[in-house]
């Protein structure tokens, strides 16, 4: 028993007497947090384990946290990580792309799409923020579903961090990332 007390107190010595770290030369990494710039490669897999979406191949994916620029299930589970923090991250469609709202779903006569070519699978932007799908086509309608393509998916995320750093202030007032990976403006 005196050799752990013995032991204690030395290791309380020790943090007493760590030497400062030489301001600039810190190489403590930062944790995200509201306005921290993230860059982070990411691979999303459904449930079934099919690849939705993945970084590979292109640049890492880079946003402003509490900007709403990611799913908020995966922003959440994002604060407090540091550069290099690889993790999965499981998000439920409700904090993901929503649940799928049938309400959404709609027959649209088939003459509102003029002399376009309408096939299932297509996409339409309607309105500034939305795009619709279509599912099916008959004689006279045309299926369309304004669900988002991941509506009801549960998204399961293998995230790397690779770079975290603040944002400027410039960065905050345009409420977006610039640079690399972001606005070049
Ligand atoms: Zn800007």
């Amino acid at each position: 028993m005196a050799s752990t007390v013995l032991l204690r107190s030395r290791l309380r010595g020790l943090v007493l007497h760590r030497p400062r770290k030489k301001p600039g030369k810190s190489k403590q990494s930062m944790n995200i947090t509201k306005n921290s710039v993230v860059s982070f490669n990411y691979t999303l897999s459904n449930n079934e384990g099919e690849v939705l979406d993945s970084s590979e191949g292109r640049e890492a994916f880079t946003y402003l946290q509490g900007a709403q620029m990611i799913v908020p299930g995966l922003e959440s589970q994002m604060e407090g990580k540091s550069k290099g923090a690889k993790f999965k991250a499981v998000v439920p469609p409700e904090h993901g792309y929503g649940v799928v709202e049938p309400q959404l779903v709609q027959r649209v006569p088939k003459d509102r799409f003029g002399d376009q070519k309408v096939e299932a699978g297509m996409q339409f932007q309607a309105g500034e923020h939305s795009v619709v799908t279509v599912r099916e086509v008959t004689d006279e309608d045309v299926v369309v579903d304004g669900n988002h393509p991941l509506a009801g998916v549960t998204l399961n995320f293998d995230v790397e961090v690779t770079g975290v750093r603040e944002a400027t202030a410039d960065e905050l007032a345009h409420g977006h990332v610039h640079g690399e990976g972001g606005h070049q403006h």
